[in-house]
């Protein structure tokens, strides 16, 4: 075993490290503020390789590993994690899921702009009334002549509103179940096709989350993703990848949280003292520099795995559902030992504390997680 990353995967955290320093953390509160994402971050993004993470290099993409992928999107977190989750689904959810079950011509049509960041992804799967329980979703997709006819709304979509190209998820044939459902490749602009409420939400603000609707959307048959019937049995595979970068965003959050804790704690001083100098705090300081090591760990574990090709199911859980759980706890640490200023935004305790509660609960919630593991060590 060989815990220590390579000199090339050493020399990528920096870089994506210092690029988030200078190019991200300026704007971080303007962009959270506003709601606003910033599209003309995109070419940056790409020039640094990160709109096309994981994807051969054929289509315009960085080749990098899953444990790269990891690096990548920790680095962002950790200074601004709204970003870190659109860049997260852009790669992880829309791009993967057309690199991993595309055809040779989508792939070609689709993934040089997707990773030259001319456009960006997203993957719609939730409808208002179809989180946890996917398969009960209401969208169809019905053959009519030479066209799929879609119709339904999906919900809570990353890049719902601002994605050019979008993967969605639609029933086929009700009476197949889970195994009547498909994915179609979509276009923003495509008549029939729009972006409906967009959310104001708590936390992860510059990162756009509409809701898409569909009426009469005509989508041709190139456009069927992956075999007809077998969308919903693909996107578990999507989503067991997709774990494993919510759990590295998980972790970059707790780190960007820990390390504005751990400065503070230095800075601020009461009865004649640095708060660090206390042993509560320095106790607070301790557990959650452990647990981002543990969750770190489950990460690269099940991204290591990833990249030699085994099914990660239940790794990608645990460390989601792990590192998801801890950042929770090094955010509202970071708030406590920042006390009142912790509560107010001069300072970036409150951003993280606002941000973490997605990590919970996107792409499948902590009890979600707990399920998918149960039933893996029950052999259901
Ligand atoms: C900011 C944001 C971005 C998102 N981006 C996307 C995206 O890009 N694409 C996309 O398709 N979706 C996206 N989502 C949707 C997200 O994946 C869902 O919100 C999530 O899966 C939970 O679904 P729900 O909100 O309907 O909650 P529900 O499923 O209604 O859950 C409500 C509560 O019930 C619990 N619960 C449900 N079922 C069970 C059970 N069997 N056992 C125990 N407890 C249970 C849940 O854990 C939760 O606590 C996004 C959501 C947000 C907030």
């Amino acid at each position: 075993m060989d815990f220590r990353l390579s000199d090339d995967q050493e020399l990528l955290r920096r870089t994506v490290r210092e690029f988030a320093e200078a190019e991200i953390r300026p704007h971080v509160m303007e962009w959270d503020e506003s709601q606003h994402f910033p599209m003309d971050l995109l070419p940056k993004l790409a020039e640094l390789g990160l709109m096309g993470i994981q994807f051969a290099e054929e289509y315009g993409g960085s080749g990098m590993s899953a444990v790269e992928y990891c690096i990548c999107i920790e680095e962002i977190a950790r200074v601004c994690p709204a970003i870190a989750l659109s860049v997260a689904a852009h790669n992880g959810l829309c791009t993967s899921h057309i690199a991993m079950f595309g055809s040779e011509a989508q792939k070609t049509e689709f993934l040089p702009r997707l990773v030259r960041g001319e456009v960006l992804g997203a993957w719609g799967l939730t409808e208002a009334g179809a989180g946890s329980d996917a398969a009960a979703m209401r969208t169809t997709a019905v053959r009519q002549g030479q066209c799929w006819l879609i119709n339904g709304s999906k919900n809570f979509i990353t890049h719902g509103a601002i994605g050019g190209v979008m993967v969605v998820i639609a029933v086929t044939d009700r009476s197949k179940g889970h195994r009547g459902i498909s994915a179609f490749i979509v276009e923003h602009g495509m008549p029939g096709m729009k972006a409906g409420k967009k959310e104001d939400k708590l936390g992860m603000r510059a990162s756009d989350t509409s809701e898409v609707v569909f009426e009469d959307c005509r989508v041709p048959p190139a456009r069927l993703l992956g075999e007809e019937g077998q969308g919903f049995i693909n996107t578990l595979q999507i989503l067991d990848s997709g774990r494993i970068g919510i759990a590295a965003l998980s972790v970059g959050l707790a780190q960007g949280a820990y390390e504005a804790a751990l400065r503070y704690s230095k800075e601020r001083r009461q009865f004649g003292q640095p708060i660090s100098a206390f042993q509560a705090i320095r106790w607070k300081l301790a557990d959650n520099a452990t647990r981002i090591e543990a969750a770190r760990l489950l990460t690269y574990r099940a991204a290591y795995l990833k990249d030699r090709g085994a099914r990660t199911t239940r790794e990608s859980s645990m460390a989601k559902l792990f590192a998801s759980e801890i950042a929770v706890k090094a955010a509202d640490d970071c708030v406590q030992i920042h006390g009142g200023y912790g509560f107010v935004k001069d300072y970036p305790a409150e951003k993280y504390f606002r941000d973490v509660k997605l990590l919970t609960i996107g792409e499948g919630t902590s009890e979600i997680q707990r399920l998918v593991i149960a039933r893996q060590l029950l052999g259901q």
